[in-house]
């Protein structure tokens, strides 16, 4: 699909939404896997000059990632150098920082350490850090917290929700959800996490973060993948 292609019922609108429903195509072929497809587009809307949102950004990262393409990421993550303006001294911008925090996960889920560490280099010169990543849950009326820092060097994460449901499902019975709150969004591990945990222990797990709602059951999730 081109640019020119935007289906017809879409060209009803004015021009300041056309930067909307490009993003809304993107996300679409991202959620479809047809990354080839939205990179074509990514490209078009680059050579218009047209602006990107960083959550058309974040699905594509997302989709390379599920998708398992280093090549798609790469290059992604080089439309996004090209266009994307980082200004330093930016301490708080959730929406950048998550693009950074998903193309450093990309690359560390390849195991390409150098290329992971360029991108938190990056991220410290600019003051976009991982964020200290926070979950609680309250059993019996007491509200337990589980905090996990950045991990030290290359290494991944590790994840405070993952304490958080291990004790959830210790200390609640055997028939109870185990409800949890988080500050951060949930990335695709911990997302697959739960989904797995609920499968294997029949529990339901609901996690309400910064973002969305997620109720895992049976090795499902009601946000149906897409958050
Ligand atoms: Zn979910």
């Amino acid at each position: 699909m081109s640019l020119k292609s935007i289906p017809p019922s879409l060209k009803t609108h004015e021009n300041n939404n056309k930067a909307q429903i490009e993003s809304v195509h993107l996300i679409s072929l991202s959620k479809e896997g047809k990354i080839k497809e939205a990179r074509e587009f990514l490209k078009q809307m680059e050579e218009a000059g047209n602006s990107v949102s960083p959550r058309s950004y974040r699905c594509l990262l997302e989709a390379c990632g599920k998708f398992k393409s280093l090549l798609d990421g790469r290059l992604i993550h080089e439309v996004i150098q090209r266009t994307v303006k980082v200004p330093f001294g930016l301490a708080e911008n959730p929406a950048l920082s998550m693009l950074y925090i998903l193309v450093f996960n990309l690359y560390a889920s390849f195991r390409k350490w150098k290329e992971a560490a360029g991108v938190r280099k990056m991220m410290t010169q600019r003051s976009l850090r991982k964020e200290v990543s926070c979950s609680w849950i309250t059993v019996k009326g007491k509200v337990h917290q589980f905090i996990s820092l950045p991990g030290r060097k290359e290494q991944p994460l590790v994840h405070s929700e993952r304490f958080a449901i291990a004790f959830g499902l210790i200390s609640t019975p055997s028939n109870a959800p185990v409800v949890l709150f988080k500050n951060l969004r949930a990335c695709k591990d911990r997302h697959d996490f739960g989904k797995q945990v609920s499968l294997i222990t029949g529990r339901e797990i609901i996690v309400r973060d910064s973002f969305s709602f997620h109720h895992f059951k049976l090795g499902d999730c009601s946000c149906n993948d897409y958050w």
